[in-house]
């Protein structure tokens, strides 16, 4: 297909906003729409915000601020948002019949042409686009919290997509700044697969009294050159959270890696669930 000029984003709560962001920013016209009306709203206005820390860093001008503040409308419906674009990106909350009846709306008025991306962090892609008409051009496109500073986006593949969807979509996030990895549509995919084998890994390391949190997270962070620890980045995104990921990974992979240790178990009954708590592996 042609250049992605236009793109929809369904969703603008952490993620389609900065999604929302990234592509207004390349130059395309952005179709920003959420069920809920406020939080089109707060979208919009952590956009001018992560804007307005760019001006105050020095890292970008005025005019890209206002101009891609232009490129952006808010829509009032799906049908709104996707008549006539090139890209739907959806963003919306990680529940499968949810994101299965987006789409059903999205293609009754979305053009042939068009890409349709996910968003999702761990549904299948398979079965999202299971009943759609044409599945072939159906992708995932996983970005990363928070998506204007993420370099990273996990293209992923179903046993449907076309290789143009998929060419479309890496070279798509090629032109946002960011390093597209392409990946077969896997429980976990490559980034959640690989993250949680080493925080569960770390987790019996603590359990068992290999050595302090603070030591297992300095051996990756010195001898291996991660910018943060597994188990600081466990307290960042929640133990509960994590908790979640690896019950539903070690179900579908069937793997002892996966084995939430009873040290997770016990810290997320405990409601000790990390930064958001005040206590995890950390004191914050
Ligand atoms: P969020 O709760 O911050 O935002 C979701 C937004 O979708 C909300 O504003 C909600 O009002 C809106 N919404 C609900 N129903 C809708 C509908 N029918 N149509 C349009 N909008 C609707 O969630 P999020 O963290 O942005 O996550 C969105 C998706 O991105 C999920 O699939 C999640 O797994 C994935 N994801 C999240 C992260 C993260 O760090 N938060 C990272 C990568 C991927």
């Amino acid at each position: 297909m042609s250049e992605i000029r236009t793109v929809a984003v369904l969703g603008a709560g952490t993620m389609g906003h900065g999604i929302a962001q990234v592509s207004a920013m390349i130059g395309c016209l952005v179709r920003l729409f959420d069920a809920n009306n406020s939080a089109t709203s707060a979208g919009i206005d952590k956009i001018r915000d992560n804007l307005d820390k760019g001006i105050a860093r020095g890292k970008l001008t005025k005019d890209v601020r206002d101009r891609t503040l232009e490129n952006i409308t808010t829509t009032g419906s799906i049908s709104e948002a996707v008549t006539g674009v090139d890209l739907v990106v959806e963003a919306a909350p990680e529940a499968i019949d949810l994101k299965e009846s987006i789409f059903a709306e999205v293609e009754s008025a979305v053009p042939d042409h068009a890409i349709l991306a996910t968003n999702t962090s761990s549904l299948s892609i398979a079965q999202i686009s299971s009943s759609l008409r044409s599945p072939s051009r159906f992708v995932g496109m996983h970005f990363f919290n928070p998506v204007h500073i993420m370099a990273l986006v996990e293209v992923v593949w179903g046993a449907q997509t076309s290789d143009a969807t998929l060419e479309a979509a890496v070279q798509f996030a090629r032109r946002l700044g960011k390093e597209p990895i392409v990946v077969r549509d896997a429980p976990g995919f490559a980034s959640s697969r690989l993250g949680i084998a080493l925080g569960m890994e770390a987790i019996r390391m603590v359990e068992q009294g290999v050595a302090s949190p603070e030591d297992i997270d300095k051996a990756m962070e010195l001898g291996y050159r991660h910018p943060m620890g597994p188990l600081k980045l466990t307290d960042l995104v929640g133990l509960d959270v994590r908790l979640k990921i690896a019950e539903y990974l070690h179900e579908a992979l069937g793997s002892d890696a996966f084995t939430p240790p009873n040290l997770l178990r016990q810290m997320v009954a405990e409601g000790r669930l990390g930064k958001k708590s005040g206590e995890g592996f950390y004191s914050w």
